[in-house]
């Protein structure tokens, strides 16, 4: 028993290590364990060279090991809290308590549930039933496991076992909202014709059939989200005020014009700080266009 321990110990203590891959490969990686063990025991150390399969009584072995192991850590102490209320009554040297259904026809382990108190094997347990009853909450994972097992205080331990289930937290999290919500510029809530406000960016260079390399300029309104695209051949001034007069002619002369990503021009939009940008404005200017950039890493100062 005490050698047992001692091979079992270390992966005990190891709670961190691998806590979110629990479930039933390593339940049965540590029966596995405790199987050749004791086959290792019973016949020597050649016993591994048997059957890889586990027979349903050394299983069933391995479980009443394990269990008297973890019972084994269980301090009298904690033990005693207990007494007053509760009677306990060892079966083949398991630490099982004596409920009041004694008289009824349920199944012997649900009358005399065996006791795990909490350890890590016991939480391993406990997200093994978790993740079977399909990430049941806390109430059904404790209802499926006391009818074999008495876990004091287990509301307490499923509900922390829980609390760390990587799927059930990604299920419950709640996205992330500004605390609070920066009102809209002028620009994106006036009633204005569409493509009167315009925001100008460029998209992810694209090949065309003869290995031409273009560009894809959108043209966005800022109040009703429509969008122009304009192809451009080449990222010279010229092509993008070309790009831009095409827009004019057939969505209408912008008033406000706006380049997201400022002055900077973060991403994509680098492409575009070679380009003669006061050339552009004083063309702009001519035709009452106004030119706004947003500051970089500032996207919600425009409101988009
Ligand atoms: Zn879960």
């Amino acid at each position: 028993m005490e050698q047992l321990k001692n091979t079992i110990s270390p992966t005990m203590n190891n709670t961190n290590k691998g806590e979110e891959s629990f479930g039933e490969t390593w339940v049965a990686g540590r029966y596995r364990s405790l199987v050749m063990q004791n086959r290792s025991i019973n016949l020597g150390a050649n016993s591994y060279k048997l059957t890889k399969e586990l027979s349903y009584e050394e299983i069933q072995k391995a479980e009443e090991t394990l269990i008297r192991i973890i019972q084994s850590e269980w301090s009298s102490d904690k033990r005693e809290k207990y007494t007053q209320t509760i009677q306990f009554y060892e079966e083949n040297k398991i630490l099982k308590v004596r409920s009041r259904l004694i008289l009824g026809q349920d199944p012997e382990n649900f009358v005399g549930p065996t006791v795990l108190a909490d350890n890590p094997i016991v939480r391993r347990l406990i997200a093994y039933a978790h993740k079977t009853l399909h990430h049941a909450g806390v109430q059904t994972t404790l209802s499926h496991l006391r009818e074999r097992f008495w876990i004091p205080r287990g509301r307490r331990v499923v509900k922390e076992v829980l609390q760390k289930c990587v799927t059930c937290r990604r299920y419950t999290s709640k996205p992330v909202v500004p605390v609070i919500p920066v009102p809209l510029s002028v620009d994106r809530i006036n009633r204005v014709a569409a493509f009167e406000v315009t925001v100008a960016d460029l998209a992810n260079p694209i090949y065309l059939k003869g290995g031409e390399k273009a560009w894809i300029v959108i043209f966005m309104c800022a109040v009703y989200r429509a969008i122009h695209l304009e192809l451009v051949t080449s990222l010279s001034t010229e092509a993008f005020m070309q790009a831009m007069r095409r827009f004019f002619a057939i969505k209408g002369r912008s008033s406000i014009m706006y380049m997201d990503n400022g002055t900077n021009f973060l991403g994509t939009s680098r492409a575009l700080s070679n380009l003669n940008w006061q050339e552009i404005i004083d063309e702009c200017a001519i035709q009452k266009i106004k030119w706004h950039f947003n500051i970089p890493a500032a996207p919600w100062y425009g409101g988009w």
